[in-house]
């Protein structure tokens, strides 16, 4: 579709790199299949990490990107959740953010502003310039149904959603026992609760809301999306929209690639929990031990332990100490040539395309699990926070392409159990179903997104409506 001056618009994406980076993919797709332009606008509350830099040094022409002034939080106690802290970066950062739409309409038009889930609050700075208010929602079209009902479910139910005997029906979806919502909808009196109610109560005002998933993933839950009712903006199923890097050469600098490159087809588990997983202590030696005695290859992208918080690295990525102290004693000599260990990150998109990898022991993000669809690699589902046990429950229970270990009674996953799950996955029966259901699953993605598929039909939609917005 091409237009001479191309459609502006302004994403602006909430910290944390699981909502930058399909934001970005987002951003791609518009550039290259709609001749747009974008503008990131970036609130932050500190340095960048070198994982950010890095990911926004690498943005195609055509991507913009304006980091905003750091917020202060030295008011915040340490025990802040990060659902506060990721609405309040926003929230704080509105001043600038006027300050740069106000910016970018003195030489351009901008037809929409783009928020993800936490970012409803500049929805206010959007209307007060004209600008369309839209939500891109990186995450499952379940959560999203959950996030719309919210507001009812909120004045039926008075007491702690995990204290309900019968388990909760978000429409469209199977239905889901409290204690497997997501984390913030597990306490009414914290403020991370207060925050998700706010922004969900918000999200009628959205002109539209473009949600990172597609029919085969998700088939009951977008449907009740796609029902029209008064208030709910209309649903654009766009997915799945992944970092995905296919590059076979050039693995300069990345032993990890370097040294998958010298194993077997299909035969390593990769290991990830994503930008911020942690495990406690005692957790990260049963999976090294797990993982030793299941005499499977496997590359690990390892963190510093902390103990009793799961997403420690959120904010910042990379771990403070050097993970691999923490490991058990003569670890790294027992498994050399078997196992590989990366620090805090790995080029992830690449490790997956990669021929070697058979399998995925995942925290269940949202990017993580599309990235794994796409590439047809069968999970081992281990979630952690937010809304990952959601997901652990579908990929496991509905759209079995996950085994799920099983926690003891010490609240641990003991190293037995992972042993056995992580042979059952690269050599059992139920690994060679799975992987089967994965390959559907992938080919189901490939047709989404082909030329007439059903995403690309979406994502056209919008399109559409912001090019005429602006040629009127
Ligand atoms: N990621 C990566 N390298 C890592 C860890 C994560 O490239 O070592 C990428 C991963 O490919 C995904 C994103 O970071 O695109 C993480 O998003 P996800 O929704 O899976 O989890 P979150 O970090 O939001 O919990």
């Amino acid at each position: 579709m091409d237009h001479q001056t191309p459609t502006h618009i302004a994403i602006l994406p909430s910290p944390g790199m699981g909502h930058l980076i399909p934001l970005v993919e987002f951003a791609k797709r518009l550039i290259h299949q709609h001749n747009f332009i974008v503008t990131l606008i970036l609130p932050t509350d500190g340095p960048l990490s070198s994982a950010q830099k890095t990911f926004l040094d690498a943005l195609p022409n055509g991507i913009s990107h304006i980091l905003l002034p750091p917020v202060n939080f030295d008011d915040l106690p340490n025990d802040v959740r990060i659902e506060t802290r990721i609405s309040l970066t926003v929230t704080r950062s509105l001043p600038s953010v006027r300050d740069v739409l106000k910016c970018l309409l003195d030489s351009t038009k901008l037809a929409a502003l783009v928020v993800d889930l936490f970012g409803t609050d500049a929805f206010d700075a959007a209307k007060e310039f004209g600008v369309s208010p839209y939500i891109f929602y990186p995450s499952t079209a379940t959560a999203l149904s959950f996030f719309l009902y919210l507001p009812r479910l909120h004045e039926m139910v008075s007491c702690e959603f995990i204290d309900l005997v019968e388990p909760i029906q978000i429409p469209g979806s199977v239905p889901i026992n409290g204690r497997d919502l997501l984390d913030p909808a597990q306490d009414r009196k914290n403020d991370a609760y207060k925050w998700l109610l706010h922004h969900t109560r918000r999200y009628g005002m959205a002109e539209g809301i473009l949600v990172n998933s597609f029919k085969d993933l998700e088939f009951g839950p977008l449907k009740a999306l796609q029902e029209k009712e008064p208030g709910k903006p209309p649903v654009y199923p766009v997915g799945p929209l992944i970092q995905r890097d296919t590059r076979k050469d050039d693995h300069n600098g990345l032993e990890c690639l370097q040294w998958l490159d010298k194993q077997p087809s299909g035969s390593v588990l990769f290991i990830s929990f994503g930008s911020g997983g942690t495990l406690s202590h005692n957790q990260l030696i049963e999976l090294a031990f797990g993982l030793e005695m299941s005499e499977q290859r496997f590359l690990w992208v390892v963190r510093s332990p902390n103990d009793g918080v799961a997403n420690a690295t959120y904010f910042s990525v990379q771990s403070q100490n050097d993970p691999l102290a923490f490991l058990p004693k003569g670890f790294l000599d027992r498994i050399k040539g078997r196992g590989f260990l990366v620090p805090s990150w790995a080029p992830q998109a690449r490790i997956l395309n990669h021929g070697s990898t058979g399998g995925f022991l995942t925290h269940c993000g949202w990017n993580s699990i599309l990235e794994s669809v796409v590439e047809g690699i069968p999970l081992i589902a281990w979630p952690l926070y937010a809304e990952q046990k959601m997901n652990a429950v579908m990929l496991s229970e509905d759209l079995k392409v996950a085994l799920r270990p099983k926690t003891n009674e010490n609240g641990l996953i003991g190293r037995v159990e992972i042993a056995n799950v992580v042979k059952g996955l690269m050599e059992g029966e139920e690994g060679k179903m799975l992987r089967s259901r994965m390959k559907d699953l992938k080919d189901a993605a490939a047709k989404v997104l082909s030329e007439d598929g059903s995403s690309t039909k979406a994502l056209a939609e919008v399109a559409h409506k912001w090019q005429s917005k602006i040629c009127t």
